[in-house]
């Protein structure tokens, strides 16, 4: 097997397809697609981990047979294809279909497009986004100046506080980095970004998602909620502006927070007409975050590499609970109330009070 490139960076054409008609061309099996996995699983050339030989050929049912001893590995073996009933091919098509629209899909559009079940549709883009974290991108912490703020999503529970602590809604921490001002824009440049689903806003919460996602030493900005106070000691250069009560938006205050906050919700609306419920609501929130931080990126093709590099990469992923979460959603009964209270849909669509029935 042929060895990959010494490590220049992943190059158009070569290592990934940089069009869709390179992809149609380079992609016509599912031999095609367990040759192209292989290599990004052993960069170095395949090694058979029972004797270290190299040579081996690949069987119809995509496994490396050790041409010494006869081992068979399989190369989607701990990765999310692992015991997939869709033809690796599929699955190719599907990742370079999301990878390659600006904004994404939804699983209905994938059902379309790829003419597979919508339950399949739904648990390949569940997957895909597992897939979108990077391992070890937690010790890839967000530096320099950086805004801290919490989002909520979901609609307004009909007579429920506003604002911080509002109940029924979704918390989302945000944390993005600001790059300078750009003169001619009049805002911030936003550099990466980290989102986080949280349970509440307490100073432990809250410090924990800092800590977790900011290099200590980095300037960060928040609002005057006391929950951030305590960040000073903990190690971060805290800069901390009240929001005056009236006249003063919050968005003047953490412009950078303010439109990560509007493109997400934008982009929950858009792309998933926010048909996504409040357990899945991590995995969308790590699929926005692979897109913008390489939002720029202007080789779509880099994108399709960076997302079959981390697949591979992932190792015994329990996605049992992910499955059964689904299960209970289909096991409802018929004519119950559809539960969907974090929805984004309530942002346009915000439920109707039920109606009761007076009696004289
Ligand atoms: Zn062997």
């Amino acid at each position: 097997m042929a060895a990959a490139p010494p490590s220049s960076g992943p190059r158009a054409g070569a290592d990934y397809p940089s069009s869709l008609s390179q992809f149609l061309e380079r992609f016509q099996s599912d031999a095609d697609c367990a040759a192209y996995l292989a290599r990004l699983r052993w960069p170095d050339g395949f090694s058979c981990p029972a004797c270290g030989h190299g040579d081996a050929w690949l069987t119809k049912r995509l496994l490396y047979v050790c041409a010494k001893c006869g081992r068979q590995t399989s190369v989607t073996a701990g990765t999310i294809f692992e015991k997939t009933r869709l033809p690796l091919l599929t699955w190719f098509r599907a990742i370079w279909f999301v990878t390659s629209s600006k904004s994404g899909v939804s699983a209905k559009e994938l059902e379309r497009e790829l003419g597979i079940g919508y339950r399949a549709a739904w648990l390949l883009l569940q997957k895909l986004r597992r897939a979108m974290v990077r391992a070890g991108r937690d010790q890839d912490k967000l530096t320099g100046e950086i805004e801290v703020d919490e989002s909520y999503l979901g609609g307004p529970v009909p007579g429920g506080k506003r604002g911080r602590g509002a109940e029924g809604k979704l918390i989302v921490a945000i944390a993005v980095e600001r790059l300078g001002f750009g003169k001619r824009s009049l805002r911030w440049k936003l550099g990466r970004v980290r989102l986080r689903v949280v349970p509440d806003v307490t100073g432990p919460t809250l410090y924990d998602f800092v800590e977790h996602t900011c290099e200590r030493g980095s300037v960060i900005y928040t609002d005057g909620f006391n929950a951030y106070q305590g960040l000073a000691a903990r190690g971060f250069k805290h800069d901390a502006t009240a929001i005056s009560k009236g006249n003063d938006p919050a968005h003047v205050v953490m412009p950078a927070v303010h439109r990560v906050a509007s493109l997400l919700k934008r982009w929950l609306l858009g792309t998933h007409h926010g048909g996504w419920a409040a357990q899945h609501a991590a995995a969308y929130l790590d699929e926005f975050v692979f897109r913008f931080n390489r939002r720029k990126s202007g080789a779509r093709g880099l994108l399709f590499y960076r997302l079959l590099e981390n697949a591979v990469a992932q190792q015994k992923i329990n996605y049992e609970a992910l499955i059964l979460l689904r299960q209970e959603q289909r096991g409802k009964r018929r004519g119950a109330v559809r539960q969907r209270p974090y929805s984004t849909s309530a942002i346009t669509n915000t439920p109707k009070p039920r109606r009761t029935t007076v009696r004289p």
